[in-house]
């Protein structure tokens, strides 16, 4: 029976991530983090010279709960952005909101979400973590 579950799970993270192929996020390279951000839109702060941090809202719906990521090599445990031929961004390792309510786990690749695991039906109102 635990077996039967996996697979329809892997099932349904499959389906899941074809959808999310239809939508690409974008790379803004940017000096500040603007105070209203686009929702599919990977911010990188500090721009090409001096990359900082990165900036990206989480991909769950009714989320929308904005993360930073560290990538200054100035960090030990820092993110690695890899910018491709088309401007697209890869992000590693994955990125897993274990502080947020919505707790969502994915990678970012090319420019697209990939789930590693099925997001939460349902995020608490209360941003709280309990
Ligand atoms: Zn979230």
């Amino acid at each position: 029976m635990k077996k039967i579950n996996r697979i329809i799970i892997t099932i349904l993270i499959t389906i899941l991530n074809l959808f999310e192929r239809l939508r690409r996020y974008k790379t803004r390279w940017v000096e500040d983090l603007p105070d209203r951000t686009d929702k599919n839109t990977i911010y990188i702060i500090g721009g090409h010279e001096h990359p900082f941090y990165a900036a990206i809202t989480c991909p769950r719906k009714n989320c929308s709960k904005v993360i930073h990521l560290e990538i200054s090599k100035q960090f030990e445990k820092r993110w690695i952005i890899k910018e491709e031929k088309n401007g697209a961004l890869s992000l590693n390792p994955s990125i897993y909101m274990v502080d947020s309510p919505c707790r969502c786990h994915y990678w970012v690749k090319n420019g697209y979400i990939v789930w590693h695991s099925l997001p939460p039906l349902f995020v608490p109102k209360n941003n709280r973590i309990s």
